[in-house]
């Protein structure tokens, strides 16, 4: 403490300084691609290309058919704050361009192998500079088309501790496919090409008609999700006040367990808005279960003195001068081409048809772990026949088997969420939910692990359309897939069929189930991301097809869960950690009444 206070004011230098302001700018590999990009959008590139060999941040590079940079002004552009699209900071009230800032490139250069080779349409030749660390390491001439290109090397080479943060590597490039998505919506005019280890992941041609924004969008939608996904859409299209907005929403069945099927666009900036979020999500209302995010692309256009874009330094948001008439303005329109939709299953059960899960799930395990939580036996009110024994100064509750026609305790469900149940010298309360998802998270464990797991088949094979990322992360798991007893099989990008899922499982809306599993094996989907691709898919697994809280368990089922649960390795917790039950002892419940 006392040597901290004591140190004194130094100045750092200066490529300690740079490389800790580049941390803000590019804070992950995608963000350098972002940048990069951007810049070849605001060079009014008609058509883009970016490869990758490897990983994004083993290697990228962009190329671009834009305005290119003079040979005089190349060392300038690796400066901090050097800039050619913003003079003073009025400017930035009519700000036409997605950087303003003079710092993507001097971040990136910062932590990185730093190339670019650029050529202004009038010029005789190409000329490149190449950096690394920031510093410049070599310059001169080279061939080229107008254009520029700029290659990245070996991100965050000289930051060990930012290296050790990075998301995982596949992860990164489902994330940048998806910003991919984003500018190409964003976009439409210009060709966009990806290739990845040689191998082409998409190419989509330039929209030619741009007079009307909604025709283009849905052209544009269509090279990227397929005609048949695009032709489901819905339109929608508002006014007032100079806002524009205009949206293609998916249907409620496109929605999805994370905000990555939503793509929000301001000015052609692609931003994340939780305040457009949630207009979005007000205009489905009871369309969707709370739970679920619509899966719509917005592009908003406000005037941009209303609009500050210089919030956050990964410009990833932005701030509106008027929230509520932006909130209102999207919700409403949005609203309107959803009235006619109906939903496609009812949100909350009413009285229905029990879940049958648990009929199929085994009985009893042989290894069960005991715990001393062997549940009391009884004729149906064993809690008091528990306390009543307890009373009587026996010490521990009813004697188990004293009676041959003894049945099991009855057991009971508390608001559909939790299970009581009376066991010796107490009671345990069981969260349905986490209880489910460490029995399913073992299972689908055994199954990874070596045990190829049966399956059943499905009477009516489920079609569902998955996002681009959802069918590239399909493609990428298949082989485990498989062994958990799912029959996936493509269909043509981006649907799949789903003809078998995994035996003992009980799921009205398999397709669902499985959009839902691939949306939790990613970043926001909560799951750690240190975590291997097998642990993974477990963990999402087990979360998205174990009962949920709210749904009805008949004595069976009840009985069985918690039979299961016991016979897990670790009843205790679900894989997430959380507590699965809690025990309270009768010595406790002593203590409280006052029985000392
Ligand atoms: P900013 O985009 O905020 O101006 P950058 O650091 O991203 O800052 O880029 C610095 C400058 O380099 C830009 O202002 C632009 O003049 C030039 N530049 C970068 N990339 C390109 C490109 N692909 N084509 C033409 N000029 C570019
Ligand atoms: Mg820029």
């Amino acid at each position: 403490m006392e040597a901290t206070l004591k140190r004194s004011i130094r100045r750092l230098d200066p490529g300690t300084a740079s490389r800790i302001a580049a941390g803000e700018v590019i804070d992950r590999p995608l963000s350098a691609l972002k940048e990069v990009l951007e810049n070849a959008l605001d060079a009014g590139a008609r058509a883009i290309e970016v490869r990758v060999d490897g990983t994004l941040d083993r290697r990228f590079s962009v190329s671009d058919d834009g305005a290119g940079i003079d040979p005089e002004e190349l060392e300038l552009a690796l400066e901090r704050h050097a800039t050619s699209k913003l003079v003073a900071l009025e400017d930035l009230d009519r700000l036409a361009t997605l950087g303003f800032r003079g710092e993507a490139l001097p971040s990136i250069a910062a932590v990185s192998r730093l190339r670019i080779t650029t050529r202004p349409p009038g010029a005789e030749s190409a000329s490149f500079i190449a950096a690394e660390a920031g510093a410049v390491r070599e310059r001169g001439n080279s061939g080229r088309a107008p254009g520029t290109t700029v290659e990245v090397a070996d991100l965050f080479f000289n930051t060990p501790a930012r290296r050790k943060f990075l998301s995982s590597a596949t992860g990164e490039l489902r994330a940048a496919l998806r910003m991919m998505e984003a500018y190409a919506l964003a976009f439409p005019e210009v060709a966009l090409r990806m290739v990845v280890d040689g191998r082409e992941r998409f190419e989509w041609p330039a929209v030619r008609d741009l007079s009307d924004p909604v025709a283009a969008a849905r052209e544009r939608a269509a090279a990227l999700w397929g005609a048949s996904f695009a032709g489901q859409l819905l339109t929608a299209q508002g006014e007032r006040d100079g806002i524009r907005v205009v949206a293609l929403l998916g249907l409620p069945e496109h929605a999805r367990a994370t905000r990555d099927g939503q793509v929000i666009l301001v000015n052609r900036r692609w931003v994340q808005s939780p305040l457009l979020g949630q207009a979005l999500r007000q205009a489905y209302g009871n369309l969707l279960p709370g739970a679920r995010y619509p899966s719509a692309t917005l592009w908003l256009s406000v005037p941009s003195d209303r609009l500050d874009v210089n919030v956050h330094p990964t410009k990833r948001e932005v701030r509106f001068a008027t929230e509520d008439s932006v909130f209102s303005l999207v919700a409403a329109s949005c609203a309107k081409p959803l009235a006619t939709v109906e939903p496609p299953f009812t949100v909350v059960r009413g009285g229905g048809p029990e879940p049958q899960w648990a009929d199929r799930v085994r009985e009893g395990s042989e290894h069960q772990t005991r715990l001393g939580l062997e549940l009391v036996p009884g004729r149906g009110d064993a809690a008091a026949r528990a306390l009543e024994g307890s009373a009587t100064g026996t010490g521990a509750a009813a004697t188990p088997a004293a009676d041959e026609s003894a049945r099991e305790p009855e057991l009971w469900q508390l608001h559909r969420m939790y299970i009581l149940a009376p066991v010796r010298g107490g009671l345990i309360i069981v969260d349905q939910h986490a209880a489910h998802e460490r029995i399913l998270y073992e299972e689908a464990r055994t199954r990874l692990a070596a045990e190829q797991g049966a399956s059943q088949q499905l009477l009516f094979p489920a079609l569902v359309d998955l996002s681009r990322d959802q069918y590239e992360l399909l493609a990428e798991l298949t082989p485990w897939l498989r062994q958990l007893g799912w029959e996936v099989a493509p269909l043509g990008p981006p649907t799949v069929v789903v003809q078998g899922i995994p035996d003992q499982l009980k799921h009205e809306r398999p397709g669902q189930l499985l959009q839902d599993m691939l949306d939790g094996m990613g970043e926001s989907g909560g799951g750690d991301v240190g975590a291997d691709i097998v642990e993974r898919l477990a963990r999402s697994y087990a979360c998205h097809a174990a009962t949920r809280a709210g749904d009805v368990l008949t004595q069976t089922e009840m009985r069985t869960l918690v039979n299961r649960l016991f016979g897990t390795s670790r009843p205790h917790g679900d894989p997430h950690g959380r507590v699965t039950f809690v025990r309270l002892d009768l010595e406790e419940l002593h203590k409280r009444f006052g029985r000392g």
